[in-house]
């Protein structure tokens, strides 16, 4: 998507030869044009898909499930990371190490509202070592729901997510897929 690796290269820090900060414009404040953009540019890929919901984890991709959900006509879920007393249901639960926190939680979802049979787009801001996701990949089995496919706004393929998703047949489409970076040479996009 070319909107958004300009917006990258504009607005983006390249902190160190991993990470990548996006917070102007992504994932603290949010471009709300350029989120529905990204909604659209998923639902337009995934379409044909018959999707019945989306499904992301809190909270940096709640925004671009929202646009895609809405763009697609179908409800979204996210994955809380910490239990709330309202939480009372029966639970679906996966551990996931964070790569940018360097800890280990645990995400969970109310199996009511996964239920087996549904077709799902996993979506989420990032895609790094993949953790993240694949515990959401873990629970849509759990589920026994189907996966339809995985929507990444920023990829970061240097990373070891892509290769684990793939190695588990799962169908990733990622709109900014970034080759390599650094804070002196910048960043280098696969087209
Ligand atoms: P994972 O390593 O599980 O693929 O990434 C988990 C989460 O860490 C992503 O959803 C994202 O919120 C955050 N993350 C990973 N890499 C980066 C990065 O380079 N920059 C930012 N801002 N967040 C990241």
């Amino acid at each position: 998507m070319k909107e958004l690796q300009e917006r990258i290269c504009q607005n983006g820090i390249v902190l160190s030869d991993s990470v990548l900060k996006v917070d102007a414009f992504l994932n603290h404040q949010v471009d709300s044009a350029l989120a529905m953009k990204i909604g659209q540019e998923f639902a337009k890929h995934f379409g044909d898909k018959e999707i019945t919901k989306v499904l992301t984890i809190e909270a940096s991709g709640i925004q671009f499930a929202l646009a895609t959900a809405f763009a697609l006509g179908v409800p979204f879920v996210y994955a809380k990371k910490k239990k709330a007393v309202t939480q009372t249901d029966e639970l679906y639960t996966a551990f996931v190490h964070s790569f940018t926190r360097q800890e280990t939680y645990q995400i969970s979802i109310q199996k009511r509202y996964l239920q087996k049979g549904e077709r799902v787009l996993i979506v989420d801001d990032f895609l790094a070592t993949g953790a993240a996701l694949i515990g959401l990949c873990d629970i849509v089995q759990d589920a026994e729901a189907e996966l339809v496919g995985v929507g990444c706004v920023v990829e970061k393929s240097f990373q070891e997510g892509r290769g684990l998703l793939e190695q588990r047949g799962v169908a990733i489409h990622s709109l900014a897929r970034i080759e390599s970076m650094s804070p002196d040479t910048g960043i280098q996009f696969i087209d």
